[in-house]
């Protein structure tokens, strides 16, 4: 049996796109004054990309996109595959449906104009959709979204109870293949493994044995960053103690642990991945 892809994927945002910081200063209205960093970090992450021939999905904010026309063409032209996420980085479950699609259709002509091909593919800031959420995916569908990757199967965010690998949800307007991240049983929890804090709190070899029992079970595994975990110089502000710990924990030594992943296991796009089958 051939292994299965694996998958990487990025959340290309500034640093200052954190949901709910309850922070004046990064309300939208402020971003255009907040030193932006997300030029230097994508350029590095696509570096160790290209290092390690890996080529992923890229879930962009579309405000990011307007602004910055010649990263979205770096990411592009390197061959990764351009998916939205969100156009002012809010939870769809704050939103109602008409609100959700508006913000949608805005991201999705942001990344038109910079000139991604056409988008399929969508992922929630902080994977906001779920139970609190589900009328979410038959908007997707019906702007034309074929893949999600915005449900994650753990409690904080998501629910234990989703499914742990991708797999299709049928909705009125259509089919949607849900693309869930990678998580493993520790500590009689369900734990984010190589995505979020999960890939900063756990060893590189922690991580690869989960993708190897993925693989060796004929699933794909599913990892995720965003740029600002890799910067040099991390702009700081004061966060809520929840917020300050998913943004800036062990933030040191990230870059080698990435790559660490990045050498020992294979990754390619979502676009990649063996259809999905059944329901
Ligand atoms: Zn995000």
């Amino acid at each position: 049996m051939s292994r299965p892809q694996n998958v990487f994927t990025v959340d290309l945002e500034e640093w200052f796109h954190i949901c709910a910081s309850g922070l004046a200063e990064l309300r939208p209205e402020n971003w255009d004054r907040l030193p932006s960093r997300v030029d230097l970090t994508t350029r590095l992450l696509l570096d160790l990309l290209d290092a390690a021939h890996v080529r992923a999905t890229f879930f962009v904010v579309g405000w990011v996109a307007e602004r910055h026309a010649d990263v979205v063409a770096a990411v592009r032209d390197a061959g990764h595959e351009i998916g939205s996420h969100s156009h002012l980085h809010r939870r769809v479950y704050e939103l109602d449906a008409v609100a959700f699609r508006t913000d949608l259709r805005t991201s999705l002509r942001a990344l038109a104009d910079a000139g991604a091909a056409p988008v399929t593919m969508f992922r929630a800031p902080e994977w906001s959709i779920n139970d609190r959420s589900l009328w979410a995916l038959e908007a997707l569908a019906a702007e034309g979204i074929r893949v999600d990757a915005s449900m994650a199967p753990v409690k904080l965010v998501g629910s234990v109870r989703y499914p742990r690998y991708p797999h299709i949800r049928i909705t009125d307007a259509g089919p949607i293949t849900e693309v869930p991240p990678l998580v493993a049983d520790r500590f009689r929890h369900v734990m984010p493994m190589g995505w979020g804090w999960g890939l900063r709190m756990s060893s590189p070899r922690r991580i690869l044995q989960t993708i190897d029992a993925a693989n060796r079970a004929g699933l794909p595994a599913v990892l995720t960053i965003h740029p600002w975990e890799l910067d040099p110089r991390p702009p700081r502000v004061r966060l809520p103690a929840r917020l300050q710990f998913a943004h800036y924990f062990r933030l040191g030594g990230f870059t080698h642990r990435l790559r660490e992943v990045l050498r020992h296991a294979s990754f390619g796009r979502i676009g990649d991945m063996t259809p999905v089958s059944g329901t």
